[in-house]
């Protein structure tokens, strides 16, 4: 099915990217298609080397740059969450929706945890923790949860 333009459901994602995109201000492109497909197709949480690495099998001239550039207007416009990583590189999840993560302390793979999402999650920590902080002037926006560890080796 890859390549063919005249498939409907391939159509309907490129118009979905592309007016998503567009809506940011960021223009649309095939080297972004390419990045957003491969990002939604993988559980591995790749950063911008990985995603280039891939992406090349498609799209053999494509340049880091563009690739970092991609993942930028991509997660500018909303389509994929960048996770900061204070000692490595950022990688990139081609979910929006809030979620837990895992990460490997050894390889830096990151992946999603097998458990739904708790917007309640910070209450039955501690009902009041909320008004607490915003007591301290501080005000809760949400809440991100990733276990850390290492898998492992056989
Ligand atoms: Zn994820």
């Amino acid at each position: 099915m890859r390549g063919n333009p005249q498939n409907p459901m391939t159509s309907a994602a490129h118009d979905h990217l592309r007016r998503a995109l567009e809506q940011a201000g960021w223009r649309y492109t095939r080297q972004r298609q390419e990045v957003y497909d491969y990002l939604c197709s993988v559980a591995c949480h790749p950063t911008a080397e990985g995603v280039y690495r891939a992406v090349r099998s498609h799209i053999p001239k494509i340049s880091l740059a563009t690739v970092y550039k991609a993942l930028e207007a991509l997660a500018s416009a909303g389509l994929v969450t960048k996770l900061p990583d204070v000692s490595g590189a950022a990688r990139f999840d081609g979910r929006t929706e809030a979620h837990y993560h895992f990460r490997c302390a050894r390889t830096g793979q990151v992946q999603d945890l097998p458990v739904p999402y708790s917007p309640n999650l910070l209450d039955r920590l501690d009902p009041a923790l909320i008004d607490t902080l915003r007591g301290q002037g501080f005000h809760v926006t949400g809440h991100s949860l990733e276990l850390f560890g290492y898998f492992e080796r056989g």
